[in-house]
C-alpha cells in the first residue's frame, strides 16, 4: 500500500475547499487497495472530519493555535515530526500562496525534489514514481517530471485542476491529533502571525461562474465578438476568451481562460470559434459540461467536448440567441 499525503489548508477556521481538490488528485493515483491517503491539517479547524468525508483515510490534525496562518517554519517542524514516524511516497499541496510558500521551504529543509504548479499527476504502478506534468519552456510544451531521489515526492497542483469527490457521509472518520513539536512555538513566535482574517465578498466573476460562454479567433473581429456579449447577458453567463481574442483587444485580459489566464471549472462551458490549443484546455478542462461550436471538424476542442457542434458561429449564435428570446436566467445567490 502506497501512502499519499496532502497539505490541507483552512479558511476562516474551516477546511478550505481546495483541500478537497487535492484529495481527489490523491485518490486518482490508484485504487483504495493500492493507495492510502492522509491529510495533514495544521492549525485550528472546526471540521477536520470533512477531509475524511471527501476522500482522506486519516487526518493528522496539529490544532495548536500557534500554527494558525500556516507560517512555513513551524508547519515544517510538524511535517518533520510526522516524517520521523513514517514518510509517504507522495506529498501534494495546492499551488496557492500557502502551498507555494510552504512546500519549497519544506523541500529545502528535508532535501526533497519538488515540482511546482502541476496540471496532471499519475503514479507509475510498478515503481511508485510520480509522473508530474506541468507547462515548461514558457508554456510551449508540457513536461513530465520524475523525482528519482528522496521521499516524499513533493508537488504543488494548480487549484481547480480537478473537481473534488462528492462528499460521502458514510466514509469512516479517523482524526489523529498531533502535538506541537519542540521548537515550533518559538518558530511561530519569530514568524508572521495571523492577526485577523478578513472575510472577502464572494466573487461573482469568471472564476466562480457556473455558466461561461467563451469566444476565440473564430469571431474574426471585435464587432463579431459583441455577438457573444449579447448571448452572455441573455443567459446570465460570464464571458471567457482565448488568448487570441484577448491579444487582439476584443476583450480584456481578466476574461482570458488558460495557462496564462484563469483556470475555471464552471458547470457549463460553451465555446465558440476556439480551436482548443493545449494552453486553452489547461484552463477549462474540468468544466462539468463542455459544448463547442467550430467550423473545423478536426478542432482539438471537440475531443474534450460533451457536445461538438460543427458549424458557422455567425449562423448558429444568432439563432441560439433568438431561441432564448424568452429565457430568464435564475438569480444567483
Ligand atoms: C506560453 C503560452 C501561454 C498561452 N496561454 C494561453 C491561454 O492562457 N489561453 C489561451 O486561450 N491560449 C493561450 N495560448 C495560445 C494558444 O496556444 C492558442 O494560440 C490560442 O488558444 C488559440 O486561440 P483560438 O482558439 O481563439 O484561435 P485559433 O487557434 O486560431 O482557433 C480559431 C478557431 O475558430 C474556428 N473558426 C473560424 N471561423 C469560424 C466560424 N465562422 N465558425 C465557427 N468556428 C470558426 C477555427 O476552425 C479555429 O478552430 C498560450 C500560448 C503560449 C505559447
Amino acid at each position: 500500500m502506497r501512502e499519499v499525503w496532502i497539505l490541507a489548508e483552512t479558511k476562516a477556521g474551516r477546511v478550505a475547499p481546495v483541500s478537497f481538490e487535492l484529495l481527489a488528485w490523491a485518490r486518482s493515483l490508484g485504487s483504495p487497495e493500492e493507495i492510502s491517503v492522509a491529510a495533514v491539517l495544521p492549525g485550528p479547524a472546526a471540521d477536520p472530519e470533512e477531509l475524511c468525508l471527501h476522500g482522506a483515510d486519516l487526518v493528522y490534525h496539529a490544532a495548536d493555535p500557534a500554527l494558525d496562518g500556516l507560517a512555513a517554519a513551524p508547519v515544517a517542524l510538524v511535517f518533520g515530526s510526522l516524517f520521523a514516524r513514517r514518510r509517504p511516497e507522495v506529498l501534494l499541496a495546492a499551488a496557492t500562496t500557502t502551498g507555494r510558500t510552504l512546500l519549497p521551504y519544506l523541500a529545502a529543509r528535508e532535501g526533497l525534489g519538488l515540482t511546482a504548479d502541476c496540471t496532471e499527476l499519475e503514479l507509475e504502478r510498478e515503481t511508485g514514481v510520480l509522473l508530474q506534468t506541468r507547462p515548461a519552456a514558457g508554456g510551449n510544451i508540457m513536461a513530465t517530471i520524475k523525482t528519482t531521489r528522496g521521499l516524499p515526492q513533493a508537488a504543488t497542483v494548480r487549484p481547480r485542476s480537478r473537481k473534488p469527490l462528492a462528499r460521502d457521509p458514510g466514509r469512516p472518520v479517523r482524526v489523529e491529533m498531533v502535538a506541537l513539536p519542540a521548537g515550533a512555538a518559538a518558530a511561530a513566535a519569530r514568524g508572521p502571525r495571523l492577526v485577523e482574517e478578513l472575510p472577502f465578498a464572494e466573487s461573482k466573476g469568471l472564476a466562480d461562474a457556473p455558466l461561461v460562454v467563451a469566444g476565440g479567433r473564430g469571431f474574426k473581429k471585435k464587432e463579431g465578438f459583441a455577438l457573444l456579449e449579447g448571448l452572455a447577458s441573455r443567459l446570465g453567463a460570464e464571458i471567457g476568451a482565448s488568448r487570441e481574442a484577448v491579444d487582439r483587444g476584443w476583450i480584456e485580459y481578466p476574461h482570458q481562460v488558460g495557462l496564462s489566464g484563469r483556470t475555471i471549472a464552471p458547470d457549463f462551458y460553451l465555446a465558440f470559434g476556439i480551436s482548443g490549443a493545449i494552453q486553452h484546455l489547461a484552463g477549462m478542462q474540468t468544466a462539468g459540461t463542455i459544448v463547442a461550436v467550430n467550423a473545423d471538424p478536426d478542432a482539438p476542442i471537440f475531443a474534450l467536448s460533451d457536445l461538438a457542434v460543427r458549424g458557422d458561429l455567425f449562423d448558429l449564435l444568432p439563432r441560439l440567441a433568438a431561441a432564448l428570446e424568452d429565457y430568464r436566467p435564475a438569480a444567483r445567490s
